[in-house]
């Protein structure tokens, strides 16, 4: 099944880690617009984006968190934490039925965002 590494610049996240890490365990990325079909990067989002708003929401967030992940990455230098992810944006090129995305990496977008909204899935590209 394949799930690209997932590298990320949004700092306002509470999955976010330093390095452009997610802990997510896994990570939606959806069209902006519901039934709208994305025809730009602009378009999608990443729907697992949660605002960080200082403890109470870091503590919040645990039960989406790849406890796996971060200990390989804390022992094995150079390993990456990233989660799955499930992608609905069918009119990317990289987008697989059973939602899911063959892209080798992804770069998430949106540095200060403060809503879903806000964020992109920048490696989208359109099929046409
Ligand atoms: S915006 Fe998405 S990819 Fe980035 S840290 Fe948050 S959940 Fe992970
Ligand atoms: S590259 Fe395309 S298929 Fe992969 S997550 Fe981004 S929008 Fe979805």
């Amino acid at each position: 099944m394949p799930s690209p590494d997932v590298k990320c610049e949004v700092n306002t996240c509470t999955h976010w880690l330093p390095g452009g890490y997610c802990s997510a365990s896994n990570i939606d990325i959806l069209n902006e617009e519901v039934g709208q079909m994305s025809e730009t990067a602009a378009q999608t989002e990443c729907k697992t984006f949660s605002e960080r708003r200082g403890i109470a929401n870091m503590l919040g967030s645990l039960d989406n968190v790849n406890w796996g992940g971060l200990a390989v990455g804390m022992f094995l230098r150079g390993n990456q934490v990233t989660p799955t992810v499930t992608c609905v944006v069918d009119s990317c090129a990289y987008w697989e039925g059973g939602n899911l995305c063959n892209a080798e990496a992804i770069q998430v977008t949106g540095r200060g965002a403060k809503e879903c909204q806000a964020t992109d899935c920048h490696t989208f590209i359109t099929k046409e």
